[in-house]
């Protein structure tokens, strides 16, 4: 499938002891450009991630597989969380939503389960 996210070298700007990285990348499966502004490891449109992270920006897994957005949860403070399923080592990890991911599919997450995307 080729590379998922083409990543261009970040800025880590030290804060605490949680790594924020800036970096901006393109989605291998619709193509968006992603602004990077730190925490943000999934694409806003389609929602799929790429497994890279053992903690949130750490960067540490190089499992590298395509992580396919399982459902989501919605919390009382209108918040989404989105559950990601790597399909390649089968591991399943909870992110936030971003301001800008697209809540239409958010919602379908949450509701219809899986989302398959040809
Ligand atoms: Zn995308
Ligand atoms: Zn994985």
């Amino acid at each position: 499938m080729g590379d998922f996210i083409g990543r261009k070298p970040g800025k880590i700007s030290g804060e605490s002891n949680f790594k924020r990285v800036i970096e901006d990348f393109e989605c291998g499966l619709c193509g968006t450009v992603v602004k990077g502004k730190g925490y943000t490891n999934h694409c806003p449109e389609c929602l799929w991630s790429k497994h890279v992270d053992v903690n949130p920006g750490d960067r540490a897994d190089d499992c590298e597989g395509l992580m396919k957005p399982k459902s989501s949860l919605y919390d009382r403070g209108g918040n989404f969380t989105i559950i990601h399923e790597c399909l390649k080592c089968g591991r399943t990890k909870r992110v936030k939503a971003a301001e800008n991911d697209n809540r239409e599919l958010l919602s379908k997450l949450q509701k219809s389960g899986p989302l398959i995307i040809e």
